[in-house]
């Protein structure tokens, strides 16, 4: 059983993106990402804040903007507006979940498509579908495409189950590995809550990727011997035993299940770093394309 190693695949995108900074600054370049935050949520804080630091560690250009949890639908609506004016900035991003009072669907349709690093702009949805190379993906699916090319397992023709079908990973991850090219051409099955004989649904997939948000919910009777399986969940559960009083865990019963795998994914350690590593390379790809003219 291989264990894949998101953090060690994670540096090596950075030392990719590391290079192709250079070379934009080198051209008078620095690529540039905004995130907004409205609230004060701990968990969005958290999230801001490792990737306003991960732009600095880059040498990236960074911009936050921590707005007050009343701030108005019409003024978020105007930053962003504002954003997408300015020259420095080639990605946006506005951190999930707003709080309740803010249409997010409104908020997302004002990003500039050509900024839209997170890949949940309609226009980027339908690139996606289409399979146009010219869009940009979210970062959780184009993180874990990356992981299983970088670990050499082969998607095309394999039997895929995504277990979950959110907009922000389980569907565009599907549509990304299902597309033509390096790292799709799958046979994907997408299950979720409404489907039947869950367990038999996985346990014929070559390739599992769990995106349910359901602590260790995926057990070993879901999964064939050999399979790859890649655990998207981000858990937090009660661990009286930890100084914190709890810990993160995966969609997937770890213990259990790796034993019949062939290679699998830690929480943490997994997924997770991918994450942030994309975000950085979709806004590098939207500064080249900008310098580029685009
Ligand atoms: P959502 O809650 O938006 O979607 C969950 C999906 O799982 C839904 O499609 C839902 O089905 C399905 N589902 C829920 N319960 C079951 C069940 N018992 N059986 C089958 N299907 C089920 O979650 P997200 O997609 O946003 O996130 C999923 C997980 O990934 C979370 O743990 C989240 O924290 C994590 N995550 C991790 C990231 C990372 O960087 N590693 C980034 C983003 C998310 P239905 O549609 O029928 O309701």
């Amino acid at each position: 059983m291989t264990l894949i190693d998101g953090k060690a695949i994670a540096q090596k995108t950075y030392a990719e993106s590391k290079a192709a900074i250079a070379n934009l600054k080198a051209r008078g370049v620095t690529p540039g990402l905004a995130v907004v935050l409205v609230g004060d949520d701990p968990a969005s804080r958290a999230y801001v804040r490792s990737k306003d630091k991960m732009c600095h560690e880059l040498g990236m250009h960074s911009v936050k903007h921590e707005l007050a949890a009343d701030t108005a639908q019409a003024d978020l609506i105007a930053l962003v507006k504002q954003l997408n004016a300015d020259p420095a900035i080639h990605g946006i991003l506005v951190q999930s979940p707003p709080p309740p009072h803010i249409d997010e669907r409104a908020i997302i349709e004002t990003i500039d498509p050509r900024k839209d690093v997170d890949g949940f702009h309609p226009i980027s949805v339908a690139k996606l579908a289409l399979g146009d190379a010219d869009g940009f993906v979210p970062c959780t699916p184009l993180g874990c495409q990356r992981l299983l090319i970088e670990s050499g397992i082969e998607a095309a023709g394999a039997n895929v189950v995504v277990l979950g079908r959110s907009m922000i990973v389980g569907k565009p991850l599907a549509l990304l590995l299902m597309n033509k090219g390096k790292g799709g051409d799958a046979t994907v099955t997408i299950a979720h809550s409404r489907t039947r004989n869950l367990a038999e649904v996985c346990r014929r997939a070559d390739i599992l990727i769990a995106a349910i948000g359901r602590p260790e919910f995926v057990k070993a009777d879901f999964v064939k011997d050999g399979a790859v399986v890649i655990d998207v969940g981000i858990n937090r559960v009660d661990d009286l035993n930890t100084p914190k009083g709890y810990k993160i865990v995966g969609d997937v019963a770890f213990t259990e299940v790796a034993p019949k795998c062939r290679a699998i994914t830690p929480v943490p350690g997994g997924v997770g770093p991918m994450t942030i590593a994309m975000l950085m390379a979709n806004t590098i790809a939207s500064a080249q394309r900008f310098a580029a003219g685009a």
